[in-house]
């Protein structure tokens, strides 16, 4: 009879961890479909690693039920959870080559030498290294050896694989490349990748679903683009890509979008962020993308904005040049520092001291109540 295989390799029920007074996990759901790569970004000190520390074993909720496959696992110890994890510092065996590293699992778990040898070159073939069988760990570069990590573990078909900011000791141009190869290896192997870091490109570029965390709970689950394009809260919109940020009270809404001034004085329309209904007389965030701002010489905005949308005048402070597409930082009249994203053509490019108006549309103004943001 043909068996149905559970639709997620995880669940989480309501699971929470207290240490003592602290409140490390307050109680998440979360439900990962099978095959997929699951990222949980979140600031230092949110629960991430308590979080995965349950999942894997190491710690005993306090509350909630963790199920794998479909199957409870609570009381079961690590070594007999069919989950494996990658730590940041790899814990690869020094004394050991690559061969028997990989090898290793598979040799506690009594399976013959026949057919250890088969797993450890055909894993090896999978991550595209088949050469380095011999070759003893001090021999591999950083990112050979995130590969061979990440081997070491797959090699014993696990459900879900943890990684727990390998890339955190990596230097910046590995780290670029290893986010798009772990990307690759996870489909190569198709199983369920679940990855903690505070990085929020990490997350961005490789997941499927992103879980935004914040104080021990999850503030929004979404694609990578749902996070980025519709933040439900502030803290997702503040954390998650680049903002300009002010604070205001709003002086008209019609529930969707309406008028605020900021606490600058400076009157500015917006939309309210999805799922929000703003009242008026509320506190509120303002959000703005540094590349949803036109920055037009003071001379020509009256030509150049649409009726009804915001405008602020300003002087350009510098350009933090980044080729093409770069970010300029304009002082506005009420003092602050605005990032506003250009294209330099090499042409009548602006600079510097240049009087300017940025000008952006009420639609890419995310309203939201204010909240507290760590
Ligand atoms: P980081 O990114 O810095 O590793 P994190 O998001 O992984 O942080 P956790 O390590 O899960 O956060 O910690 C969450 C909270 O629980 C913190 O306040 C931390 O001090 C606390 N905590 C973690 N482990 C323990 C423990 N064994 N005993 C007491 N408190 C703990």
């Amino acid at each position: 009879m043909k068996q149905n295989s559970p639709a997620y390799d995880l669940e989480c029920l309501d699971l929470a961890k207290n240490f003592g007074a602290v409140r490390a996990v307050k109680g998440v759901s979360f439900n990962i479909p099978s095959g997929s790569f699951f990222s949980i970004l979140g600031p230092s000190g949110c629960g991430k690693t308590t979080l995965m520390r349950m999942i894997a074993g190491f710690e005993e909720p306090s509350d909630g039920d963790i199920r794998i496959k479909g199957k409870s696992v609570l009381g079961v110890p690590p070594n007999r959870r069919n989950v494996k994890m990658v730590f940041q510092h790899l814990a690869l065996f020094p004394m050991m080559n690559v061969y028997e590293n990989i090898a290793y699992g598979l040799r506690c778990a009594g399976v013959s030498k026949t057919h250890i040898r088969r797993k450890v070159h055909d894993v090896l073939e999978r991550i595209a290294l088949p050469d380095v069988a011999e070759r003893e760990i001090h021999q591999l570069s950083g990112g050979q050896k995130q590969r061979i990590a990440i081997a070491r573990c797959m090699v014993l078909d696990p459900d879900v694989l943890l990684l727990d900011e390998p890339l955190g000791a990596l230097d910046l141009k590995l780290r670029e490349a290893m986010k798009i190869e772990l990307k690759l290896l996870q489909h190569q192997f198709n199983t369920t990748f679940i990855y903690i870091t505070h990085d929020q490109s990490e997350a961005l570029v490789m997941s499927d679903h992103v879980a935004i965390m914040n104080q021990g709970l999850f503030e929004q689950i979404g694609t990578p683009q749902e996070l980025y394009n519709r933040p439900k809260t502030a803290f997702v919109a503040g954390f998650v890509g680049d903002s300009n940020r002010w604070s205001g009270t709003v002086k008209a809404s019609d529930g969707t979008g309406g008028r605020v001034e900021t606490d600058q004085g400076l009157p500015m329309s917006f939309s309210a962020g999805a799922g929000q209904t703003i009242e008026e007389g509320a506190r509120v965030e303002i959000f703005v993308r540094p590349e949803y701002i036109r920055t037009v010489r003071a001379a020509e905005a009256g030509k150049l904005a649409a009726d009804g949308d915001n405008r602020m005048d300003g002087v350009i402070d510098s350009l933090l040049f980044n080729g093409a597409n770069s970010r300029l930082l304009v002082r506005a009249g009420s003092g602050e520092l605005v990032e506003a994203d250009v294209t330099l053509t090499g042409e009548n490019d602006l600079k510097s001291g240049d009087e300017v108006c940025l000008v952006w549309s009420p639609r890419q103004a995310m309203c939201f109540a204010r909240q507290e943001i760590a």
